[in-house]
């Protein structure tokens, strides 16, 4: 089951299986009662309708006809969406604020310096280049200085870093550490424990048998002895093969990816006696000394088999192939701020031939990722001081609030689920926090020092911050309004332990949200979105954890078996659509994230009403309210892709197309009355045919 959630607002994109993620946008604005003529805001998109087709034939294409007949899908990718859209405009602004800030002469100290000078740095390579390999000289010398288990077990110490999440399936280093409370209490912050240490992607591509892997390998190995080249490293062939087939052992203990979605696989509660009894070989002392974390007592460890396997090998396999190893990764980690021929080789291998990338990108596009890697919220700061002000938030929180009371009303009145269970979701409800825009206390990076003209030193302190920042946390109560996301991201992170949803500022604009514009639109669009998360808080995904984010199943047997009935309707209905000749959607396949858009339509539709407090909305460019937000929600779906992609998303995908998922609206009273919808539409529905499950 996924306990972190990442879904991309148009909610098409699941990274694992499992891993649900979420996106969502959301709005909620102060509506304008005013009957004088006002210009249509910038979030209805009344242009893009088409008006030959009737709106009770096809909803889709009324919404969304003339759009689909102006865009394209661009050379050399296979769709085109809103969210493509906005991921290339914030990355613009985001760009543009970066780069102005590295022009900006700012006081030294000042976020607009840090964010200047680390881009700079990283962009001025004449610095890089003149300065060669000497940054690692210092750190080259504490591994040539590794002579025994011990001193192997300090210097793995050193390198446990907090660049993981619940997400990763492979850190960078040996392990990772993700600090985040536990899967059983909510008190505290514990320290959990990822596996990580491969060069490769991930496990099968070290021990899938086909030829095109070991091909890959192959390759991998090259790329390991021209780094270890460049380096001056003697043997480097030799060498290379050595720590290829050192990460191959690592692998082989690695958990397959197919477990990463099984949180009750990830919950092995470890002390820190458990780590010498289990997991014999590393010197747990030393390296939890040098780690910076000897105090700490417990542990959850995500994948036992690869701390015990390369805890092994840190006791089995010889001090020199270690060094080598470390000394590769070393000069790895740090590709993007060395001299251009080390640079080249990476992009060679993790550009070219793993990514499929002819030309090395653009610098500066590195440059803007790397700053915004380093100073996730200084850049989240300039970005909202100039796109999302404090009235934009209000006006979500609004929003959202007006959904909360909605999913109150509808989770009292539900006949599937039981009264002492309805109790439980009604707290959980109550419990849930869920962030919006920007967090309400910012990362303070006052001891960060950031040096125009160092980029190396400015990496490796920044992520000694972040990671001294992430291990503070180990020391307070769990915060679970903790932020999660960057502001100026385009998307949104659904943790279920703890409780906890968050939706960037990047994500809540137009035509989404827009807290100048139109409520209507607002809440048929980001307002359906983010009631569509919510509710993965409380159905098949969500119910395994409590008010806190602690494991345990809060709905009886009959609950699900009640819910699964209730639902059996909408999975029929969804079996009906087919997008090509011989191509139909799988309902089953499909329903859980239908359940979800149905429930967040009725949820934002309610919170809509409830907004207006009993006044009638005011027409916009010709549509009632009732109208915008069904428009709204119809326009959310919008998207072009090639036949290729369509076969695949209906042969994978947990979501629907978006033409289908618009059709959702087919379910909803308040959809038959807005647009006039008689039994001589094509989408009509029989009253007694359409599903309400939450
Ligand atoms: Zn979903």
């Amino acid at each position: 089951m996924p306990y972190l959630a990442f879904i991309n607002q148009e909610g098409i994109n699941m990274i694992l299986a499992c891993r649900t993620t979420a996106l969502i946008i959301i709005f909620a604005f102060a509506i304008s009662l005013s009957t004088a003529a006002a210009p249509v805001p910038e979030n209805v998109n009344a242009q893009d309708i088409d008006h030959s087709i009737k709106p009770g034939d096809d909803f889709y294409r009324y919404a969304n006809g003339t759009w689909l007949k102006t865009v394209a899908v661009p050379e050399g990718q296979s769709s085109f969406d809103t969210r493509a859209v906005l991921t290339g405009k914030t990355s613009q602004r985001v760009r543009d604020l970066i780069q102005a800030a590295a022009l900006s002469k700012s006081a030294s100290g000042s976020t607009t310096q840090k964010v200047g000078d680390y881009y700079a740095s990283f962009m001025d390579e004449a610095a890089i280049e003149a300065k060669g390999l000497t940054p690692l000289a210092a750190e080259m010398a504490m591994i040539s200085a590794i002579k025994d288990k011990a001193s192997l077990s300090a210097y793995l110490g050193g390198t446990l870093n907090t660049e993981v999440d619940g997400l990763t399936g492979n850190a960078d280093h040996i392990f990772g550490v993700w600090v985040n409370q536990s899967f059983t209490s909510s008190e505290h912050y514990v320290f959990h424990l990822l596996q990580g240490g491969l060069g490769m992607p991930d496990r099968d591509s070290y021990l899938d048998p086909s030829p095109k892997m070991a091909g890959l390998r192959a390759q991998y190995q090259a790329h390991i002895a021209a780094i270890l080249k460049l380096a001056g490293v003697p043997d480097s062939d030799t060498k290379a093969a050595r720590i290829l087939s050192l990460e191959i052992q690592m692998a082989q203990a690695h958990a397959p990816d197919s477990d990463a979605a099984d949180v009750f696989k990830q919950n092995n509660p470890w002390k820190r006696a458990d780590f010498n009894i289990k997991a014999p070989g590393m010197d747990w002392d030393t390296y939890f000394k040098s780690a910076g974390v000897a105090e700490q007592s417990e542990f959850i460890v995500w994948q036992p088999s690869a701390v015990t396997g390369t805890s092994a090998l840190v006791g089995n396999e010889s001090i020199d192939l270690w060094k080598d190893y470390l000394k590769f990764h070393l000069i790895e980690h740090y590709a993007s701020v060395l001299p251009k021929a080390v640079a080249a080789e990476d992009f060679a291998f993790y550009g070219t031939i793993l990514a499929g990338a002819q030309q090395m990108p653009d610098r500066s596009k590195d440059a803007i990722a790397a700053t915004n890697a380093a100073l996730g919220q200084a850049v989240g700061q300039l970005y909202t001081q100039r796109y999302f002000p404090p009235e934009a938030k209000a006006r979500a929180q609004a929003m959202v609030a007006d959904l909360i009371t909605a999913y109150r009303t509808r989770i009292s009145n539900l006949t599937w689920m039981s009264p002492p269970t309805k109790e439980k979701a009604l707290v959980k409800l109550a419990a849930l926090r869920i962030g919006l825009g920007y967090p309400d206390i910012w990362i303070n990076y006052s001891t960060l020092d950031i040096v125009r003209g160092d980029a190396f030193g400015n990496m490796r302190r920044a992520e000694a911050f972040n990671r001294q920042y992430n291990l503070a946390k180990l020391n307070r109560p769990a915060d679970p309004g903790e932020w999660r996301i960057d502001p100026q991201i385009v998307g949104a992170i659904i943790v279920f332990t703890p409780n906890t949803e968050t939706f960037s500022a990047g994500l809540l604009q137009p035509p989404f949200f827009d807290f100048q514009g139109d409520a209507a639109s607002n809440y048929g669009s980001a307002g359906a979105g983010i009631a569509h998360e919510i509710s993965h808080s409380f159905d098949e995904l969500g119910n395994i954890y409590d008010a806190h984010g602690r494991l345990g199943l809060w709905w009886t047997a009959d609950d699900l078996a009640n819910y699964r009935a209730a639902a059996a309707k909408l999975a029929t209905q969804f079996d009906a659509y087919c997008p090509l000749a011989g191509l139909c959607l799988n309902g089953k396949q499909v329903l859980s994230e239908n359940i979800a858009d149905l429930a967040g339509l009725l949820t934002a539709h309610d919170a809509y009403v409830l907004s207006l407090k009993g006044r009638t909305d005011v027409v916009i460019g010709g549509l009632s309210g009732e109208q915008r937000f069904f428009l709204a929600f119809s326009q959310r779906w919008r998207k072009l892709q090639n036949e290729a992609a369509l076969r695949r998303q209906v042969a994978t995908d947990h979501h629907a197309p978006g033409e289908y998922r618009s059709d959702t609206v087919r379910n909803v009273e308040a959809w038959y009355k807005a647009y006039d919808i008689t039994p001589n539409d094509k989408l009509f529905l029989k009253p007694e045919d359409r599903v309400a499950i939450w």
